[in-house]
């Protein structure tokens, strides 16, 4: 077996759901509402399935959908995209992160790689014979800074993968930061491969930027999202990818041979969910605003320091201060002896740099929240804090 993969662990979201299955804990580790998600979206799949056509559809997905990805994305982010020649549909941003790496690196290119990450970035980075230079983010702002980049970037550097609004960190980057990626990209011929997945999880009145729309980007950016996360349906698996047609003809050959094509249905749901009328997202986005304040709030109430949210399903807490080792003893201990999942964040570090956060999911109904809240309580003094 290939040892890049073979030597990895299981993927840290599939040990925490295995594990709130498992004990029956609640589990705020995975990023996943638990509403059900909005029906109309729902209800146009499931028409699809019963009325439609279930064969392969095209390859680059069905004319109507990237239609409406070019529709959408001009809509809400100022971007003139060609719907024929510059949009694809892929099974998932994870397809689409795969298939760009394996289209844009060939052994031995670096990419850089911006830690805390996705926990998929790095073996597939690897897999595709790439070599990782990585960039710390500067907590608590997490911010991104000149010097780091002048030492990540360099002559051999084919790639940045870049996570906006990030995961884990929730934190959206404003212009000035975008500027300062997109002055190195530029400076050093280098692909941006875009992971913009939770675009509209943007809150108190942020607006996602595309780092696309940067001057001298446009031709240079691998744009992705995910319509799993824009419904609220995080199963379905459907991936928006978007770039100039010269870097679009090299991730179609990826595509063809990787998925293909993905399901015809949930590409005609998601086509008519990204025609909503404005109101859909701007009250999906009130409503988890909503939510990350009372969890934010409760958090607080326990004792806990947290890293405010600025976007994403999830918010951080730092555990520097607390009477444990670490953020993985810290989950252990929550999920197996109060009942409560979540992730720690080295996780998301390809070194024991930084075990000092543990990620919540906030994007739960009052009820959850409260019930976890409830047993938080209950496990405060167990890392040193009064309790209620
Ligand atoms: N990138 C990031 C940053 C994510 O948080 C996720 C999933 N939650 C993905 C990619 C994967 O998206 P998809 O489910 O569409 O494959
Ligand atoms: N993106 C989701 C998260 O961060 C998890 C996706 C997965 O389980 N691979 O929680």
């Amino acid at each position: 077996m290939n040892p890049i993969l073979a030597d990895l662990p299981t993927t840290i979201f599939d040990v925490m759901s295995g594990l709130a299955r498992d004990l029956n804990a609640i589990n705020l580790g995975q990023g996943f509402p638990d509403d059900p998600g909005p029906e109309d979206v729902r209800r146009a799949a499931a028409d699809a399935v019963l009325n439609g056509y279930n064969q392969y559809p095209p390859m680059m997905g069905l004319p109507e959908l990237r239609q409406a990805i070019a529709t959408h994305y001009g809509r809400f982010q100022g971007l003139d995209l060609d719907p024929m020649t510059e949009v694809m549909v892929t099974s998932g941003a994870t397809e689409a992160l795969a298939g760009a790496l394996m289209a844009v690196i060939e052994p031995g290119d670096e990419v850089v790689l911006f830690q805390p990450m996705y926990d998929a970035y790095l073996p597939l980075v690897q897999r595709a014979g790439g070599v990782p230079k990585f960039v710390n983010l500067r907590p608590p702002a997490w911010t991104m800074a000149r010097e780091d980049l002048e030492r990540a970037f360099g002559s051999k550097t084919k790639a940045v993968v870049f996570n906006n609004p990030h995961n884990p960190c929730g934190v959206v980057y404003e212009r000035e930061q975008l500027e300062l990626l997109a002055e190195f990209c530029v400076k050093h011929d280098v692909i941006a491969i875009c992971d913009e997945v939770w675009e509209h999880l943007v809150f108190d009145g942020r607006k996602h930027i595309p780092l696309m729309s940067l001057p001298g980007m446009r031709e240079r950016t691998v744009k992705i999202g995910s319509a799993g996360k824009i419904f609220s349906l995080t199963g379905w698996k459907v991936g928006l990818v978007v770039a100039a047609p010269a870097v679009m003809k090299g991730l179609s050959k990826a595509h063809q041979f990787i998925t293909f094509t993905t399901p015809p249905n949930l590409q005609i749901g998601v086509a008519h969910g990204l025609m909503k009328d404005d109101v859909y997202f701007s009250t999906m986005r009130q409503t988890f605003q909503a939510s990350r304040d009372r969890f934010t709030a409760g958090l607080k109430e326990v004792g806990f320091t947290v890293i405010p949210s600025q976007g994403t399903y999830f918010v951080t807490i730092d555990i520097g201060e607390l009477a444990i080792s670490d953020d993985v003893t810290f989950a252990q201990k929550l999920v197996r002896e109060f009942g409560v999942a979540t992730i720690p964040v080295s996780a998301f570090y390809a070194e024991n740099i930084y075990r000092n956060a543990v990620r919540f999911c906030f994007a739960k109904k009052d009820e959850t929240q409260d019930r976890a809240l409830e047993r938080l309580h209950k496990a405060a003094p167990a890392f040193g804090l009064s309790g209620k």
